[in-house]
């Protein structure tokens, strides 16, 4: 399962009932960007999560394509999203706190260090590979972007 499977919409019950309809917990859920995160959804809202459901719509969703929501760039942001949250020292708790705040989501931080885990075993692969073919500036990318994870 994707980190972005295990982002949930922080007060739900409350932004359904607000809403008036009913989503998925998950913020990537299809229903969830199309019903919560698609626009449609502003007016119903308190001042505060609008602004919020916004920020996420304009960071998360804002590309051209045409099967957007669904093409697959609104989960890629969002992990390159919380690498930056990493690289910038952040531990998983305070990673939930910073998204909470930012865009009224939050994950368990246990799937966050889980995800930060297999971040590093995966830019592990890639660095050796790229070393076995040579290609050493592909090898030094992985290498910095692994070390900024682990935070060295
Ligand atoms: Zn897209």
């Amino acid at each position: 399962m994707a980190v972005t499977d295990k982002i949930y919409v922080k007060n739900h019950r409350q932004v359904v009932s607000q809403l008036d309809v009913n989503f998925p917990k998950g913020a990537f859920s299809g229903a969830t960007l199309d019903v919560l995160f698609g626009g449609g959804a502003l007016e119903a809202l308190d001042d505060a999560t609008a602004e919020r459901v916004l920020e996420f719509s304009k960071d998360f969703l804002d590309c051209d394509c045409q099967s957007n929501p669904y093409c697959g760039h609104p989960e890629r942001k969002f992990v390159a999203y919380l690498l930056d949250l990493r690289a910038q020292g952040l531990t998983p708790e305070s990673m939930v706190d910073v998204m909470s705040d930012d865009y009224m989501v939050y994950a368990y931080p246990g799937d966050l260090y889980g995800f930060l885990d297999d971040a590093v075993r995966t830019l592990d692969a890639v660095e050796d590979l790229a070393h076995v073919d040579g290609r050493n500036e592909a090898a030094r990318r992985a290498a910095t972007a692994r070390d900024e994870i682990e935070g060295r």
